[in-house]
């Protein structure tokens, strides 16, 4: 298998060779090299952006103080929240976010002008962007009317769920046939089953593609490990989602934090071919493997025959920190070729270009898609 990478930093490159929007951090060969963990370390915390860490560079930092504090940025509590809203930060920090990220509503006419002459084709988050945050990861279902909403997108355009669920899960939820599923971070991927769109002659109808098919036995070896070392850590939740595991700490108190992510470490210095990322309120387990929901998203813009075309415009709609890897590469596409949109009522470090707050933002996203895609056929007719 050939050797894949993660970020870490390069000590002294200048930032014009950083491939990371950070400067300071480069992409290194997997495991990083010896003593690489510390800087890491910091470079991470300063970019917010990715946090990756391998088993060995986990051994190199040296215990539960960098996890738990990664685990804190990445996943706010509500009294945290509170606290900054008490302290007054709140408003003029959102506001400056804002100009940078404004939301996808209120710039809609200016994203639908970006598509003159091109194909719409949708990427869709699932958790906390088609359906509520819950502390149940099992019951995050999505509203009828947020289905319906998608339903109607995925006529009028050719439409992908990526998530870091499983793909059988993640279908489960959705219940729609007709869309494409990209499950485990993009690592399962697999075309509609049902042909009922305008898009249904497209090459990606038929498609099935699992690049990390070789690590199904580990995945399933080291999910047992971690429901077991975690068995001990009330509210903590270990989900085997195939080709990935998810560890989810939502229901943890934050005082056990530190002794789980300690846990998760432990069982993955066993297991270097597997690295650790970290999500909201939730450490996923991955193979080394360079590929993520941004590999995806291309996938299946060549599966759909729309490799290397500027005729395209991809939307993107994500809430974590996996989805920056999509939003990434859209940005890489260059102006106008690609439309990255971060849920978030908070501001956060992101590479995408508008904000929406909350799913109910996103399903009124969708239907104005919808309804502005109606009139434009309409308008069309008329002529
Ligand atoms: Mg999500």
């Amino acid at each position: 298998m050939a050797k894949s990478s993660v970020a870490v930093p390069e000590v002294g490159v200048p930032a014009a060779q950083a491939s990371c929007p950070c400067p300071g951090t480069t992409l290194f060969p997997y495991p990083p090299p010896r003593g690489a963990g510390i800087a890491a370390a910091v470079v991470r915390r300063k970019c917010g952006l990715q946090v990756e860490l391998g088993a060995g560079a986990a051994g190199l930092l040296g215990g539960a103080c960098w996890g738990v504090e990664s685990m804190r940025a990445s996943s706010p509590t509500h009294a945290k929240a509170a606290a900054a809203l008490a302290a007054g930060a709140v408003d003029e920090e959102r506001a400056a976010w804002m100009v940078r990220h404004p939301s996808a509503l209120g710039k809609f006419e200016q994203i639908v002008a970006a598509s003159e002459g091109k194909r719409i084709v949708m990427f869709l988050d699932y958790d906390g962007t088609l359906s509520p945050i819950v502390d149940d990861p099992d019951a995050a279902f999505m509203s009828e009317t947020m289905r319906m909403a998608v339903r109607s997108v995925a006529k009028h355009f050719p439409t992908a769920i990526v998530s870091g669920r499983c793909r059988d899960k993640v279908f489960e939820f959705v219940k729609l046939a007709e869309l494409y599923y990209a499950g485990s971070h993009g690592m399962d991927i697999k075309g509609p089953a049902k042909a009922s769109s305008r898009h249904a002659k497209a090459k990606a109808k038929g498609v099935v593609f699992q690049p990390a098919s070789e690590f199904l036995p580990m995945i399933e070896e080291v999910h047992e490990r971690l429901v077991e070392t975690t068995r001990c850590i009330p509210g903590a939740k270990v989900e085997n989602n195939k080709f990935c595991v998810s560890v989810h700490f939502r229901c943890v108190h934050e005082k056990m934090w530190g002794e789980l992510s300690e846990s998760v470490k432990a069982v993955l210095r066993e297991y270097p071919k597997l690295r650790l990322t970290q999500g909201r309120m939730v450490l996923e387990v991955r193979p080394t493997i360079k590929w993520d929901k941004g590999k995806a998203l291309e996938f299946l813009l060549d599966s759909l025959g729309f490799a290397d075309c500027s005729n395209v415009l991809p939307v993107y709609i994500g809430d974590d920190r996996t989805d920056e890897d999509a939003f990434k590469v859209l940005r890489r596409r260059g102006q106008g070729q690609g439309v990255g949109i971060l849920v978030s009522k908070h501001p956060k470090e992101t590479t995408a270009s508008y904000s929406l707050q909350e799913p109910a933002e996103v399903m009124e996203f969708l239907l104005r898609l919808v309804e502005w895609k109606r009139l434009y056929r309409a308008r069309l007719r008329l002529q």
